[in-house]
């Protein structure tokens, strides 16, 4: 078999599959074969590991994963690429394409069945129009991963790995850096896709931490009080706070208690490293 990272050899497969591309679901085809092996390094695959790949396309990312994985799991949503998988996975034992929705489908039940519920990695490259719906419910959903590695859009990956006090220190950094470590893998061009998306791109690796970053007394409330607090970004923490409904106290209540925890109630929300909005959030919670 070609190598699917040939631009030629792709198009004349796609066009013998009578293929368009559609835009709507993120179709963005990798076509560089040093890109492919980053991510792979990155995601530093072993022959005992389980991986679970979304949207693998035409296959190009899961075939070199299944060189290397013990067994991987790709879920696609789009039916007409299945007779493509079909072809291009022919004679791989170590790999299943389920037909389906990411966001609809229930990972659990598929990790537990397909993977015995052991740890496991996901790698893919991601569709962009749901990135971070789709980080989210790894990150959110008690899933045993080990490790995130995805291609997303430059600026997703930014605010993943932002540092505090930076305009791209938000909602999703808080989240991704309370359950992960980002490292960021490669910085990729939009010339190595087909047809190059309008943006450019970051692999990233999202190492899961043994325990979440920092300690709260209710993870829901947390996050609550975090997107509170960042959908209000140009305002103190003293005057979001007072205005969210999250907690009972007076505003001069608040601003002492706050003083008194060591956080000043002037601040905004962007300045506070994650241990100091845990903080925050176990004074007022
Ligand atoms: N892995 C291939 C590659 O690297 O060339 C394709 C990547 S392409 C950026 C994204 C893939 O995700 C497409 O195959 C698309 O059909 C699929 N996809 C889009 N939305 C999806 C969803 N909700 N669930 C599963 N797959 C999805």
């Amino acid at each position: 078999m070609q190598s699917l990272t040939s631009p030629r050899y792709l198009k004349e497969l796609l066009e013998r599959h009578n293929f368009r591309f559609s835009k709507s679901l993120g179709q963005n085809f990798l076509i560089d074969r040093n890109i492919l092996d980053k991510i792979i390094e990155g995601a530093r695959i072993t022959d005992s590991d389980f991986v679970l790949e979304v949207g693998p396309g035409v296959g190009t990312l899961t075939r070199a994963l299944a060189e290397k994985a013990g067994y991987v799991v790709a879920v696609e949503i789009d039916k007409r690429l299945l007779p493509v998988l079909e072809e291009t996975l022919e004679g791989v034992g170590n790999v299943k394409v389920i037909h389906g929705d990411i966001l609809k489908l229930d990972i659990g039940r598929l990790a537990a069945d397909e993977f015995s519920g052991a740890p496991f990695k996901v790698v893919a490259n991601l569709p962009y129009y749901i990135t971070t719906p789709i980080i989210m419910r790894f990150l959110e959903g008690d899933l045993p991963f080990t490790t995130i590695v995805v291609m997303v859009q430059k600026e997703v990956a930014e605010r993943m790995s932002a540092a505090p006090g930076t305009k791209d220190y938000g909602a999703l950094t808080v989240a991704v850096q309370f359950y992960t470590r980002p490292r960021i893998v490669a910085r990729v061009p939009a010339s190595v896709f087909m047809p190059p998306p309008k943006v450019d791109s970051v692999v990233i690796a999202l190492d899961r931490r043994d325990e979440p970053a920092a300690l709260v007394k209710d993870r829901a409330g947390f996050f609550r009080m975090i997107s509170a607090l960042f959908s209000q970004r140009r305002k103190t923490l003293l005057n979001t706070l007072a205005a969210s409904g999250l907690t009972d106290l007076s505003k001069e209540d608040l601003a002492q208690k706050l003083s008194l925890a060591g956080i000043d109630p002037g601040r905004r929300a962007e300045t506070l490293s994650l241990e100091k909005l845990a903080k925050l959030y176990n004074t007022i919670g």
